[in-house]
């Protein structure tokens, strides 16, 4: 209760108007979180300064010249005669003129913050996102119960697909960072010498949108489309589905995705599959780094890179 109060008094507090209805921390903080990992003094100096904003602790010529009356509320760099915090952040000609990528990369917004500004100065003059900003309404969660299959290539009927290599790629779309907003997606690409043979992808089915839940129901769903008695050579590229699949189905019980592993090892039994799991580092055709650190394991081909390269694309 105290802190839900302590939002009230915040909304109230410089250019704070908006943080009453609650904020949204985790994205709030994302940034600031990802410069602090960086030592350099530039960063650190951006990290202060976003600090500093975060904290309405600003204090643009307007703010001075309400405390202090004898001090211009003009604008010490370009002259306009009320520099308050919109000015500063998006309204100064002679700040948006500076040869600085942060400035020039986000000029493009000025419309959008003379219409925001007003009704959301902490997000526009704070850079602190409400609650209600960073949820997707109920009726436009675009969440499935069930898998929802398109396919590549014309694949076989489900419970036809033969034995072979498989790809697996879990992905979170184009709002992967930000929890709340994230849709992830499972793909799956069947591979022979080399040549794609047919590949299909659906929104991963439930509320729980995690990275690891997309790896894992890749596998998942490409079981489930697999002929009885199917010999198949699975490859994630995330290790820890991997080792936790080859450790059994005693020890995935621990895993918080245990519901997921429960029903691999069932369809598996059920199938009568031999299904093998083995981990191949992602993207390995465009990330030379992992090459030369030694990271792909001696096996890997090209036939791996194609693989990995297509479940990635579809
Ligand atoms: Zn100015």
């Amino acid at each position: 209760m105290s802190f839900i109060l302590q939002l009230y008094r915040c909304n109230n507090h410089f250019d704070g108007d908006g943080i009453g209805n609650g904020v949204n921390w985790h994205h709030t903080f994302s940034y600031l979180r990802s410069l602090r990992r960086c030592r350099e003094h530039e960063v650190q100096c951006l990290s202060a300064a976003l600090e500093t904003v975060l904290a309405g602790a600003c204090w643009p010529q307007s703010r001075v010249h309400s405390a202090k009356p004898d001090v211009s509320s003009t604008c010490t760099l370009c002259g306009a005669q009320y520099a308050d915090s919109f000015h500063s952040f998006w309204g100064c000609a002679y700040i948006n003129n500076l040869d600085i990528d942060a400035i020039s990369s986000t000029n493009y917004l000025y419309e959008q913050a003379i219409d925001g500004f007003l009704a959301l100065p902490c997000l526009w003059l704070r850079a602190i996102l409400p609650s209600h900003m960073a949820q997707i309404p109920e009726d436009e969660n675009n969440l499935v119960d069930e898998p929802v299959w398109s396919y590549d290539l014309n694949p076989p009927e489900q419970g036809q697909w033969p034995s072979g290599d498989y790809f697996g790629d879990g992905a979170g779309g184009n709002r992967a960072l930000y929890p709340t907003l994230r849709r992830c997606g499972c793909a799956v690409a069947c591979m022979s010498d080399q040549v794609l043979q047919f590949g299909a992808f659906s929104p991963l089915p439930g509320p729980v949108q995690t990275f690891p839940r997309a790896e894992i129901s890749a596998a998942l769903l490409c079981i489930l489309h697999l002929a009885d008695h199917a010999i198949v050579k699975f490859y994630t590229y995330n290790l820890p589905f991997a080792e936790a699949f080859n450790k059994g189905l005693d020890y995935c019980r621990g895993n918080i995705n245990a519901d997921l592993y429960v029903h691999i090892f069932t369809e598996i039994r059920k199938k009568q599959l031999q299904f093998s799991v083995r981990w191949i580092p992602s993207h390995l055709a465009d990330d030379p780094h992992k090459e030369r650190s030694g990271k792909i394991p001696e096996w890997v081909t090209q036939h791996h890179i194609l693989g990995n390269q297509h479940a990635i694309r579809i």
